[in-house]
């Protein structure tokens, strides 16, 4: 039988239909949440995410601002930028798209974001804080997968997920939120021995290789549910997934298609972070 492929569209139209309405109420007690988009350089795809970042933001009713800043750009300049965000009282998230240039260190660069307006969640502090279950932002892409498996209705807690990479930004903080939610963990990595029979385990697969259709359906146990992550692009110009879709349709229960799923939710947990950071600013609760 054939996969249910999940309807991303749906689900993240679904999503920020609520946060808009949860902006409007923060905006009527007086707090409109506000994101602040740094990119460095020209790179073509960066200034599409970029883009799409701020017009998210502003048809949920957000305030947004982007800085475009040359690739010469030195670090100390870009740190300045930061400082300056942190103090400013109209934002209350500050995302610097990467990749950034060579010379400008990355670390130093999240290190200058104050953690209470790092909704990315890579500041070391908040990073900590999603270890040890404390209150804060949740890595975007990884809260969004977590949102696309409770809207199937998928049952986590006891089952087997694996997940494929240990990026920090996205294997890494996957793990970690499925353990949250009392998965049974496994993580796979370029030095796995026999992936394939860790892989046809798994209830739950979540595939964030960067590799073009690399999960085959001879990796995937009959019935799992498979989170593709994966943006990759082809020789031809289209977009594909790091789950061969085709070849995976038959085999698993549910699907989500790439693009049009994981990465859109991306950019709606960003949102969800930044409101969550403006209520925190503000001491006002509007999500529950
Ligand atoms: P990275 O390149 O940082 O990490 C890739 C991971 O995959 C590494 O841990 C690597 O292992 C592992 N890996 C590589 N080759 C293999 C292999 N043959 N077998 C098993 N594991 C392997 O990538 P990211 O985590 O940043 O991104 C992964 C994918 O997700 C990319 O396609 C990216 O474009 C996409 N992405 C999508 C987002 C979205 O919004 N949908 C957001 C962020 C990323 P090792 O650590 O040993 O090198």
């Amino acid at each position: 039988m054939s996969a249910q492929v999940i309807n991303g569209k749906e689900i993240v139209s679904e999503y920020r239909a609520q946060i808009k309405e949860q902006v409007a109420t923060l905006q009527s007690k007086g707090v409109q949440p506000g994101l602040a988009v740094v990119i460095v350089g020209d790179d073509p795809a960066s200034h599409v995410y970029v883009r799409n970042k701020a017009k998210a933001c502003e048809e949920a009713g957000m305030y947004s601002e982007v800085h475009k800043l040359p690739e010469n750009t030195p670090e100390q300049e870009l740190i300045e930028l930061i400082e300056k965000l942190n103090q400013s009282a109209k934002v209350h998230g500050i995302l610097v798209q990467s990749p950034l240039p060579k010379h400008i260190s990355e670390e130093r660069v999240v290190e200058a974001i104050a953690p209470g307006k790092d909704v990315d969640c890579f500041h070391p502090v908040n990073v900590g804080n999603l270890m040890i279950g404390k209150e804060g932002p949740l890595p975007c892409t990884p809260a969004g997968v977590i949102e696309i498996l409770k809207k199937i209705g998928a049952d986590i807690a006891g089952k087997h997920a694996v997940v494929i990479g240990r990026s920090n930004i996205v294997g890494k903080p996957m793990a970690m939120l499925l353990l949250r939610e009392h998965a049974t963990v496994t993580v796979c990595h370029s030095r796995t021995k026999n992936m394939e029979e860790i892989t046809r385990q798994a209830d739950i697969l979540v595939a964030a290789v960067g590799k073009a259709k690399m999960i085959k359906s001879h990796h995937v146990k009959p019935g799992a549910i498979v989170i593709d992550v994966g943006i990759n692009r082809l020789d031809t110009g289209k977009l594909a997934g790091d789950v061969d879709f085709d070849d995976v349709l038959d085999t698993a229960s549910y699907i989500t298609p790439v693009p049009g799923c994981v990465g859109p939710m991306t950019i709606t947990m960003l949102l969800r972070n930044t409101l969550e950071a403006a209520e925190r600013a503000a001491g006002v609760r509007v999500t529950v």
